[in-house]
């Protein structure tokens, strides 16, 4: 199958993910202890491959260039979802008040997208180096992107929009996504630039987003599925590389 081929089928199935997300926002409780697994397992995954994996590569592709880049993608998402008026954390919107002027809900759904915009970058990114490199991205996206669906949909709940808008706005994530898979690929000359931008773009959701909320959960079996996540990192690389 070509990049082009691949890449856009699992963006597909990342979307998938991000609408499964969106839908489960009403099962409750059962929705609120997976999510807290998936967000704790997802924040280890994303963790390793990024530091071992993508900083490594992007380091190898542009020496002078990529520390600056990583900074810089780390920055931007740091920009999008939290430093313009975007009232926005993973997990369940608990926060209705944040949402009485329900016009901060397109802000929060901004920030995410940039997100979302980026991992599609960041798959692209990693399937144009090597198979390898393009599934344990693969991997950063899947590990959380049923919870991502499931944030932005409890947004729309806590703003009081109709249901089926957290069903919207989860699959408006996995299209951003496919947005990000299709810009890389058709500018695939400058995949020097993509992967470092991808990598900070994965510490920041990983380290900024995601461990923040695993911190606010108590008891030990949340950081022992963490290490779980970075655990399965360093077992796939002994598999296949
Ligand atoms: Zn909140
Ligand atoms: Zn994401």
């Amino acid at each position: 199958m070509s990049i082009l081929g691949i890449t856009l089928t699992l963006g597909v199935v990342a979307a998938l993910a991000n609408i499964f997300g969106g839908l489960i926002v009403t099962a409750r409780p059962w929705s609120r202890t997976f999510l807290a697994y998936f967000i704790a397992l997802g924040s280890g995954f994303m963790l390793a491959t990024a530091i071992l994996e993508m900083v490594p590569q992007s380091l190898q592709l542009a020496p002078n260039m990529a520390p600056v880049l990583i900074l810089l993608g780390y920055f931007i998402v740091h920009f999008f979802e939290h430093s313009w008026p975007a009232h926005f954390h993973f997990g369940e919107e608990t926060h209705h008040e944040a949402f009485l002027d329900p016009s901060v809900v397109y802000p929060a759904l901004g920030g995410l997208l940039v997100h979302t915009f980026f991992e599609g970058v960041a798959i692209a990114s990693g399937f144009l180096i090597s198979d390898w490199l393009g599934w344990m991205v693969f991997g950063t996206a899947i590990v959380h992107n049923i919870p991502e669906g499931f944030t932005v949909a409890s947004i729309m709940v806590a703003a009081r929009k109709k249901r089926h808008a957290g069903t919207w706005a989860a699959a408006a994530l996995g299209g951003s996504r496919i947005l990000g898979i299709l810009v890389m690929v058709s500018i695939r000359q400058f995949v020097e630039f993509g992967l470092p931008l991808a990598a900070g773009v994965t510490i920041y959701v990983a380290a900024s987003d995601l461990i923040p909320e695993v911190n606010k959960m108590a008891g030990m079996k949340i950081p022992i599925t963490v290490g779980l996540g970075v655990v399965m990192v360093l077992v796939l690389r002994m598999l296949f590389t």
